[in-house]
């Protein structure tokens, strides 16, 4: 491979595609052995590796520099024609699945591959093509809403994304106010959020109802590709939470009250760990990078060879520039088995993070590919592949000294401390939406009714200083997986329970901590999720009694 930045993108031919799949599918359907079938399915496999990179390739150029009209015009097209390709891909699997080497298919590449396909099927029909469009355009519309939203601050306007910093000042009255205005600038944008929210909630439904599901709770539950467990079980990971990490998390909150020297802990005192602020890293990005290489040489041979493959071919970009897009975010180039990085490096501990979390899922990208037979057995379900990132966030500590020198002791224990304490907040979004969908009539002030009463159960610690807006119950509005991708969150928090184990074994046995991670890594997405908890060595957070078992290295190390 080369280096990135001189890699060939020329436009690939979608006619010359679509006629290549359809033959597949034509074999697919006539093949007299298995052989023939297999080798129909690899071809397809090959011209879709082939397009997901191109399209890879001018996705991370268009995001770098959203002002070049090449690479715009390059999305453009690819937007136009996906939907096309999509239709094909259904196809394909409906082919798979009523076929009769369905079965040998099995044996070979694994039962999550066709249930992948099954639901695909399960989920999409002629009736609900028209509330898709619609949904679509219903969250394209909170997109729009919430990136033009502004505010007055301190005599200017001033949006979502500036007023982020001024938020974690350790000035506190300067803290307080730029909140203020935050909560200012959603209160602006509520009704507007609110009423797209009421459409996706009544969109999504009425979905569910035509495809025959009670309701839209199952439906989202196979959208998100979750085989193993229903609503039910995860009310057992929900009673733990609300059991064991709510105390504990009120425990820690009183302890920053506390190192803070305040009375009362406001809303706007949460992010603020010491009044000093967060450790900030002490050197620029060339610095952090080399320091990053080092740490993953001296981690493992496996993780060495990863980090220096990606300095070799230049698969990063951190700086932030005029005319790149916001945020960050990891992906990969499967024909090359090559992962890449984005982000925007700001000084803060963030940048370290992105060393850390977004390398993790590059590093459990990488090594898949090398073990995985087509790129999408390396492509697990949320719950799983941020276990890969938040646990490398914890195999990290020893070499925090190499990025916040001094401070490397505060920034691992507010590390650690800041994992837990998120847990509840995540559930209560989870518990939320389920509430949501399980009364899909309600009232946009029946729905913040519903927020206020699990804010109280999830966290008791929130005192919103009297803001009115933030009292009815309306912070969830700012929450934006709520509208985008239903029931998404809580997979953060059951990932953050497999990297606590992690982190808990690391301390015990830090080889074989690193060889259950890597076995993890190494097995993708080719498992269902217990069974890859079941390979790796984890608990199920979903059985009463784990969540206990887990968090018992975490709590001696914080003093709970
Ligand atoms: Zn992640």
């Amino acid at each position: 491979m080369k280096k990135f930045a001189e890699l060939q993108y020329v436009r690939p031919d979608m006619e010359k595609i679509f006629a290549r799949v359809s033959g597949d599918i034509a074999v697919l359907k006539e093949a007299k052995n298995y052989e023939e079938f297999r080798n129909a399915y690899m071809d397809y496999v090959e011209a879709d590796t082939e397009l997901e990179t191109s399209k890879t390739v001018a996705h991370i150029r268009n995001t770098i520099n959203l002002l070049d009209e090449f690479y715009e015009a390059e999305m453009v097209y690819f937007n136009s024609q996906i939907p096309k390709y999509e239709i094909l891909k259904k196809e394909m699997g409906e082919v798979i699945v009523a076929s009769p080497f369905k079965a040998e298919m099995e044996k070979e590449f694994g039962a999550i591959l066709i249930q992948n396909m099954e639901a695909q099927k399960q989920l999409s029909d002629e009736s609900i093509v028209d509330d898709q469009v619609k949904e679509a355009e219903l969250v394209s519309r909170f997109m729009k809403t919430q990136a033009a939203a502004t505010v007055e601050f301190k005599g200017e306007q001033i949006g979502n994304y500036g007023l982020l910093k001024i938020m974690q000042s350790t000035d506190r009255a300067e803290r307080k106010e730029a909140f203020e205005a935050w909560a200012k600038l959603y209160e602006g944008i509520a009704p507007t959020l609110e009423e797209v929210y009421d459409g996706l909630v009544k969109v999504r439904a009425g979905m569910a109802k035509k495809l025959g599901f009670k309701s839209f709770i199952p439906m989202g539950y196979l959208r998100r590709r979750r085989f193993d467990y229903t609503e039910k079980e995860l009310e057992v990971f929900r009673k733990q939470v609300r059991e064991v990490v709510v105390p504990a998390a009120a425990k820690l909150y009183e302890r920053q009250k506390e190192a803070l020297g305040i009375d009362t802990l406001y809303y706007y005192d949460e992010s603020i760990a010491s009044p000093s602020g967060n450790p900030v890293p002490i050197g620029d990005k060339e610095y952090l990078v080399g320091e990053a290489q080092k740490m993953y040489r001296e981690l493992s041979k496996e993780s060495g060879e990863f980090f220096d493959f990606m300095m070799e071919h230049e698969l990063f970009d951190l700086d932030s520039k005029h005319g790149k897009r916001a945020g960050g975010y990891c992906t990969t180039l499967p024909q090359y088995h090559a992962p890449f990085i984005f982000s925007n490096f700001n000084g803060t501990d963030a940048d370290v993070n992105v060393l850390t979390h977004e390398a993790g899922h590059a590093f459990a990208g990488f090594t898949a590919a090398k073990y995985q037979k087509t790129p999408e057995l390396c492509h697990s379900t949320s719950e799983i592949n941020e276990i890969h990132s938040m646990s490398m966030e914890h195999f990290a500590y020893p070499w925090m000294k190499d990025f916040f020198g001094e401070k490397a002791d505060d920034y691992c224990y507010a590390h650690l401390a800041d994992a837990l304490m998120k847990i509840p907040y995540m559930l209560c979004v989870d518990e939320y939406q389920h509430k949501v969908f399980e009364n899909p009539e309600m009232t946009t002030m029946e729905r913040r009714a519903v927020w206020s009463g699990l804010e109280k159960i999830y966290m008791p610690w929130r005192n919103y200083a009297g803001n009115e807006f933030l009292e009815s119950g309306a912070f969830w509005i700012k929450q934006q997986h709520i509208f985008l991708y239903p029931f998404y969150y809580v997979d953060y928090a059951m990932a953050q329970m497999g990297a606590f184990e992690f982190y808990t074994k690391m301390k015990e046995d830090r080889k074989a901590a690193w060889a259950d991670y890597y076995k993890l890594c190494a097995a993708g997405g080719s498992m269902g999720y217990f069974d890859l908890l079941k390979y790796s060595g984890l608990h199920k957070v979903l059985e009463d009694g784990s969540v206990k078992i887990i968090l018992k290295g975490v709590f001696e190390e914080l003093g709970l």
